[in-house]
């Protein structure tokens, strides 16, 4: 199990050369760099394209994929990547790929989603250390001590969590999900509160929506917790008329102050279909130029936080995970077989849409913060 606890120092990854950016390369890279032109300035381009036109090479010649989470980089997102979405959406991509070899350009909770549902393909991560402050924060006995606790109660945890965690798990959810599968798996097991872990500020943000009873556990993400509503209010007071959507792993308060809370793809689908003049997008940072590219008419403003573990992907990791087939996740045969069943479940819902997160008309959020 790797360490996702130290700092964001240094590089584990293979150094690689600098490519040079010969006319062949820009032969093949060309057409991409009018995809990122607008957030990439020409003068990095050089620096990128070698990377991209080896990597896209590697990709066909090794049968493999790439799975660009929307925090990736948009030279990674828009350029290598094959299939590009939230962590929902990538999981299903795995599901249904008949490539021999996933690269996950994402975090390592990914990378074990995507080997627990193709147990026979290689899954590669480009980064051992890229790894998530929810994932850490709780752990397969902690799950086994809390079922004692409170028997009866299913246990619904986010995508985010370890491979042991999802072993203990009745139904795994997402942000665009979480409101439903909550409701769900209460009617399912037939019991009035629900197990929602490990993400307090999602479990809070939830509870507001739903009248079944929530117990959470203390993790956060590290990106989302540190923004506030003051955030919010200062933003509304330099930009007026600044449409807010925000992600719901933020505090409550947060989600008070946005126009609209929702998922990674619910962010980029309102930015799509309401086509606002000046948006914000309270998030990782990459997830603005991203959602930008698509959407050349509206204008963003950019207060945004870093994700250190997803910034840890880079092309020259990329591609040097594509070279030396490094670094393969593996999980015991005996966790796969208890992991796949609640990712499988939540793939399985016919859910008809996407979570709301509406706290400007929801009742007191009542979610229950528990330790053992
Ligand atoms: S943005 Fe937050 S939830 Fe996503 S990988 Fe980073 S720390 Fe984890």
């Amino acid at each position: 199990m790797p360490d996702f606890g130290e700092p964001f120092i240094g590089d584990n990854a293979k150094e690689t050369t600098r490519l040079p950016y010969t006319k062949e390369v820009r032969e093949k890279t060309d057409h991409l760099y009018e995809r990122v032109a607008s957030v990439i300035p020409e003068i990095e381009w050089p620096a990128h394209a070698p990377y991209i036109a080896a990597i896209n090479d590697l990709k066909n010649e090794m049968n493999a994929v790439i799975l660009a989470h929307n925090y990736m980089t948009p030279e990674i997102f828009n350029c290598v990547g094959d299939f590009a979405g939230d962590s929902l959406q990538l999981a299903k991509e795995a599901a249904k790929t008949d490539a021999d070899i996933i690269v996950q350009a994402g975090v390592h909770f990914m990378a074990e989603t995507s080997k627990i549902l193709c147990p026979e393909k290689t899954v590669l991560i480009p980064d051992l250390r890229a790894g998530c402050s929810l994932a850490s924060s709780i752990t397969g006995a902690d799950v086994r001590l809390l079922k004692q606790k409170y028997p009866g109660a299913p246990v619904v945890t986010y995508v985010n969590t370890t491979a042991d965690v999802k072993a203990e798990t009745d139904i795994c959810c997402t942000s665009s999900n979480a409101v439903e599968v909550v409701e769900y798996a209460a009617k399912e097991w037939g019991s009035d509160t629900v197990l929602f872990l490990p993400d307090q500020y999602l479990a809070k943000n939830v509870a507001a929506m739903t009248d079944v009873k929530i117990v959470t556990w203390a993790g956060a993400c590290e990106v989302h917790e540190r923004f506030t509503a003051e955030d919010i209010r200062e933003i509304r007071e330099g930009r007026p008329g600044v449409i807010v959507l925000a992600h719901p792993e933020c505090p409550p308060g947060v989600l008070a102050e946005a126009d609209f809370a929702g998922s990674t793809s619910g962010m980029s689908n309102y930015v799509k279909e309401n086509q606002p003049d000046h948006v914000v997008l309270i998030t990782e940072c990459s997830m603005s130029d991203n959602v930008a590219l698509e959407n050349p008419n509206v204008n963003f403003v950019r207060p945004c936080n870093l994700c250190p573990h997803m910034k840890r992907i880079t092309l020259p990791k990329i591609l040097s995970s594509l070279q030396n087939r490094e670094f393969e996740v593996t999980i015991p045969a005996d966790i796969i077989e208890k992991a796949r069943r609640p990712i499988e479940r939540m793939i399985d819902l016919p859910l008809k849409r996407q979570s709301m997160y509406n706290h400007q008309h929801a009742p007191e959020v009542a979610a229950i913060e528990a330790r053992v």
